[in-house]
């Protein structure tokens, strides 16, 4: 008869939860009686390296494994006293890792540990150690665990909303936007996969259909998309909730007023000490021309080529910035890495959000035609606008932006053509800054503090038109 193993009999049962798994790596060394006095973090393709460099460093062993509750990855580092000069904590950016502390653990034998919690649900990173560059260092290298593919989203009646809650992403870095035509929300995961068979077609309350779709990848990290696609444009909100990304869709009567827009650092909140008053609490939808695959104008120079979709999203985000400051509320209508965004859902989205000015940001050019021309090249600032109430907001910005970068002043100009402004919801401009093909306009457009003057001096001509508006 057979006896029952031993080890599974006497091995305590939390040992099996705690200790999910244990490697060993590096081969059969010596003792090191190594010192631990720096230890750095970076980046290292898709996943990070830490240089761990001291006296007898270079030879040093590793073991890891995995604890529970909270997840966390541990690496001992054998033989190893950790000297009081080295850091304690270390920030590194790592998908699924929130944070990394240094400790001696135990003395005689010494080992020195690296904790790295995890995120909640965050399968922890594979790990190596290599030699380092110095005679005295190791590099621990990490890389993130491999893509993780997307279980089908759930959709869920809660009493007042509709939830699509995707499973086990939490944890997971993440986009989310909303887009027009269809009315949809998106968000993108890194690091993610779609997976081959897609679930049963959702389709309840306000919610269409759930569709996922692989994005182009970040780097060499997959994206993958979940797209909600709605029966209208509406409110929603997005959290983690434990190891779930859930979105949620409230059902509100009448007309909606809370932004579907970009998000992210959007909400960042910035000291009130520079309020302008004409500017307070009004809602500015800030739109920068072109970008999602669309570079606008583009020039060569001896750098590299210049982009309209770069300078405008360099001067919105500035502008964005500043209007907060300000006082005001902003939306972007895209932001870097997002998709394509067509000029009518530009206006269609403001139009939803019913702010109280949009401001388009381009880059002027002279006809392809005329580029072997330069002394015809035509230079200077414009501001576009469709309906009469419009006009004072153009000639406002028009005024502030001309004098502030020593621009011609090319006057303001009424048009029916342009999909953006020719829309009657707030009054709306189009401002072409400056010329890309003009050599003095793009020093303006290429300089990042001239850029700031540009966002600056449109932020003022928007001062100067609700000031007046006011006084009406
Ligand atoms: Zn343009």
């Amino acid at each position: 008869m057979h006896l029952p193993l031993r080890a599974s009999r006497v091995r305590p049962r939390f040992v099996a939860l705690l200790a999910l798994a244990a490697l060993a790596c590096g081969s059969a060394g010596t003792a090191s009686g190594a010192r631990l006095a720096r230890a750095e973090a970076r980046p290292a393709g898709r996943g990070a390296e830490i240089a761990l460099s001291g006296p007898g460093m270079r030879e040093v062993k590793a073991k890891a494994f995995t604890l529970g509750r909270p997840a966390r990855l541990i690496v001992d580092l054998t033989d190893t006293v950790l000297t009081p000069r080295a850091p304690r904590d270390l920030s590194l950016r790592l998908p699924g890792v929130t944070g990394v502390r240094l400790a001696q653990y135990r003395t005689a034998p010494d080992v020195t540990r690296l904790v790295f919690t995890l995120a909640a649900g965050a399968p922890p990173p594979s790990w190596r150690l290599a030699p380092g560059e110095g005679a005295n260092e190791t590099r621990l290298l990490l890389q993130p665990a491999g893509p993780v593919t997307l279980s089908p989203p759930v959709v869920e009646k809660q009493k007042q909303s509709w939830v699509v809650r995707i499973p086990g992403v939490g944890y997971l870095e993440r986009r989310t936007g909303a887009l027009d035509n269809p009315a949809r929300v998106f968000l993108d995961f890194t690091n993610a996969e779609v997976p081959a068979t897609s679930g049963r077609n959702i389709s309840a309350g306000p919610i269409a259909q759930v569709r996922m779709g692989q994005q182009s990848p970040e780097g060499e990290q997959p994206v993958a998309r979940v797209a909600i696609e709605l029966r209208a444009s509406q409110a929603f909100d997005e959290k983690v909730e434990g190891e779930d990304v859930v979105v949620s869709f409230t059902e509100v009567a009448g007309r909606e007023k809370r932004s579907p827009g970009p998000r992210g650092s959007y909400d960042v909140p910035l000291p009130p000490e520079h309020t302008v008053p004409s500017l307070r609490g009004k809602h500015i939808v800030v739109d920068p021309g072109h970008g999602g695959g669309d570079p606008g104008t583009q020039w060569p120079t001896a750098d590299g080529v210049v982009c309209e979709s770069d300078l405008t999203l360099a001067i919105g985000l500035k502008l964005e910035r500043l209007l907060k400051r300000a006082g005001a509320k902003v939306t972007l209508t895209r932001r870097e890495g997002d998709p394509y965004v067509y000029p009518s859902e530009r206006r269609d989205l403001t139009n939803r959000l019913g702010p109280d000015a949009f401001v388009a940001i381009h880059c002027n050019s002279v006809a392809a035609s005329l580029k072997a021309e330069p002394p015809k090249s035509a230079s200077g600032t414009e501001v576009y606008y469709t309906s009469e109430d419009s006009e004072p907001l153009a000639k406002a910005v028009l005024e502030e932006v001309a004098a502030e970068l020593e621009t011609r002043d090319r006057g303001v100009r009424h048009t029916t053509e342009l999909a953006v402004v020719n829309h009657a919801c707030c009054p709306a401009v189009l401002v072409e800054v400056g010329f890309i093909t003009d050599k003095d306009d793009r020093a303006r457009l290429t300089d990042e503090a001239d850029q700031g003057r540009a966002a600056a001096a449109i932020l003022r001509g928007l001062a100067r038109f609700f000031a007046e508006e006011e006084r009406e």
